[in-house]
């Protein structure tokens, strides 16, 4: 692409959050392009092929709500949907609202800067291409930079290595191979059952042991499909009003872990382990909130591991011993039964860490391991890495880096002061990756186009955010996660898995409150943003 295309709106990623926003866009008659770096749309399940890769909201709901023909046109096959159907099902969004003439793939957008003489942004990528907009929209993912540690000596390694974040798309075939996979976070413990199948030999190097609950996962059947096809708009309604826009078949309970008889805890939670997933969490009110009601839920989990793992030292190991929910909760299929197998060997590195990589595996301490592949399964620089991997200027040269060194600091999530017309879709200082993050999605993007048609139709140019509001919504977002047990852990939430990255609770808890208001604040003609023009 070498000459400068004009449009309303810029939307960089192809993801959920990216096409939605592209349909919307259309829809109010803005021209728009939208900007991804993959070959395709899907975002992280174009990404994540992984085996065993599949989402953990169950697939009635993890899916479009925009549309009643799409959502009754749409059959899942599982509980649980694998990466290639939600692929697949990504693909089928993008042909029947025929996305793609809209869309440029292969593409990465390298900086966006904002004029204000013109009031517009100037895209640049990395095929020299150049953009001009009104409005940029940042629909890049929370959980799409992928993240390899600085491991010493990762350039030697003289096999294969992947991350679960950036899978090949031909799949990988361990059969006869030693495999060492680094890392027990959600990606890991949907893959190491499925690789333990195949490999040789698989070496698991544990540095902080996850909770995980049983996905009960398989097919749906029909009746339930129908049950919630008769009126998918109440079924959506209901859930919308959960704190996680997740689950209201099976809400969180209004009884607290800490004054129910120890007999009736023991049910409720072996119910919920059975009925299986993330509804674990919501056994009881105070689970998130107190930490000795947390702590009941953490001990039944231990309880099942050594009921589940043979060797109590592995047991031991693999128990969990930080505040269940505070990372988040991983639902697996067969994860710790893994541990039974001959082939499989989990490896401690809390406290003697991963030395570096070698030409044929990696050290640690003075054990050597040999590896003919090494998966890392270590995560993502969450919620700000794809953001801040832009150079994205604003105002008077002001870069998003320095205007975040400190932490993120938004309105709403939504917008950030210095950034005049852009838009982040489920950013920081909004519920985001602590719900349903399709509806978090659809809930942006509606605000974002409503904001948008708002400014059209009433002559504004420009709208930002105000110091004050965006002072107001940080120290807010602040006080509720003080409020949870989530500071409690090194979380991805909290920055603390990228070595320097400052320590603040990103998103933020609470999803139908978050809603009332960005609501009221459109209702009151975007409250707290400032807005610029020649209103008629
Ligand atoms: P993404 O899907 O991450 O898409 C962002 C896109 O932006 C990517 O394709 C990326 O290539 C592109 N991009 C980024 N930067 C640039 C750039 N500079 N230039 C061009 N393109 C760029 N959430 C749930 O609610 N339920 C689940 O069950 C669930 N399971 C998950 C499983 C995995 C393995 C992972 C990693 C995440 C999961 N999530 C889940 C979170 C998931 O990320 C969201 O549900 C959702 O898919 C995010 O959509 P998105 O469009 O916002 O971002
Ligand atoms: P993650 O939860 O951040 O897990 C990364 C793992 O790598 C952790 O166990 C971490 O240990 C380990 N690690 C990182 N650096 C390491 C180092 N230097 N040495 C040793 N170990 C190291 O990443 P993820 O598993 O990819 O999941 C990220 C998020 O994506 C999830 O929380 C979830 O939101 C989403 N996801 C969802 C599903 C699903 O079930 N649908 C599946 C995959 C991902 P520490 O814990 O000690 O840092």
């Amino acid at each position: 692409m070498s000459e400068r295309a004009e449009v309303d709106v810029v939307i960089v990623g192809a993801g959920f959050a990216g096409m939605f926003m592209l349909h919307r866009a259309r829809g109010i008659g803005l021209s728009a392009r939208v900007i991804e770096a993959a070959g395709g749309v899907g975002g992280t399940w174009y990404w994540n092929r992984y085996p065993g890769a599949r989402c953990d909201v169950e697939s009635m709901e993890y899916s479009y709500q925009f549309s009643e023909e799409l959502q009754q046109e749409w059959e899942w096959t599982e509980r649980y949907a694998t990466q290639p159907e939600i692929l697949e099902y990504a693909n089928h969004v993008a042909d029947r609202f025929d996305l793609r003439r809209d869309m440029q793939f292969d593409t990465r957008v390298r900086s966006a800067t904002y004029d204000e003489q013109s009031d517009r942004w100037t895209i640049r990528t990395d095929g020299g291409g150049e953009l001009s907009a009104q409005f940029l929209v940042m629909a890049t993912g929370c959980l799409s930079s992928a993240r390899v540690p600085d491991f010493p000596g990762l350039e030697r390694f003289e096999g294969e290595t992947y991350h679960t974040g950036k899978w090949p798309h031909d799949g990988v075939d361990f059969a006869g191979r030693r495999v060492g996979v680094i890392g027990t976070g959600s990606s890991a413990i949907q893959s190491i059952p499925i690789i333990a199948s195949q490999a040789r030999e698989l070496t698991v190097f544990q540095r902080t042991a996850s909770y995980s609950v049983p996905a009960n996962n398989g097919p749906i059947s029909e009746d339930e499909k129908q049950a919630i096809k008769r009126d998918y708009a109440a079924f959506r309604a209901q859930n919308s009003l959960m704190p996680t826009a997740i689950g209201s078949r099976l809400p969180i309970a209004d009884s607290l872990a800490t004054t129910v008889a120890p007999e009736e805890r023991e049910r409720i939670y072996e119910e919920r382990w059975e009925h299986g997933g993330l509804p674990f969490l919501g056994a009881f009110l105070d689970l998130l909130f107190d930490p000795n009601a947390n702590e009941t839920a953490a001990e039944f989990v231990r309880a099942k591991i050594h009921g589940i793992v043979k060797d109590p030292e592995v047991a031991e190991r693999l128990s969990p011993k930080t505040v269940i929910g505070c990372k988040r909760l991983c639902v697996d299929t067969g994860y710790f039964e893994t541990y039974n197998r001959d082939n499989v060997e989990l490896v401690d590195v809390s406290e003697t860490p991963i030395d570096e990589i070698t030409r044929h595996g990696l050290r640690v301490g003075d054990r050597e391991f040999e590896f003919d592949s090494i998966v890392f399964a270590t995560g993502f620089d969450a919620m700000t890495g794809a953001l801040l991997k832009i150079d994205i200027r604003g105002r008077d040269g002001l870069s998003l880096r320095d205007a975040w060194a400190a932490g993120p600091h938004t309105y709403l999530g939504l917008g950030s002061v210095g950034f005049p017309n852009l838009f982040t879709i489920s950013g920081p200082g909004s519920p985001s990756v602590l719900t349903n993050m399709i509806v978090s999605i659809e809930q942006h993007v509606n605000w974002i186009t409503d904001c948008i048609e708002y400014l059209r139709d009433n002559g504004y140019r420009r709208i930002e955010a105000t110091p004050e509001a965006q002072d107001a919504w940080v120290a807010h977002v602040n006080a509720v996660a003080d409020f949870t047990l989530f500071p409690k852990c090194n979380s991805w939430y909290l920055g603390a898995n990228v070595p320097g990255k400052p320590r603040v609770f990103m998103p933020l808890l609470g999803y139908p409150m978050y809603v009332d208001k960005c609501n009221e604040v459109a209702a009151k003609g975007y409250e707290g943003f400032a807005l610029t023009g020649n209103p008629a």
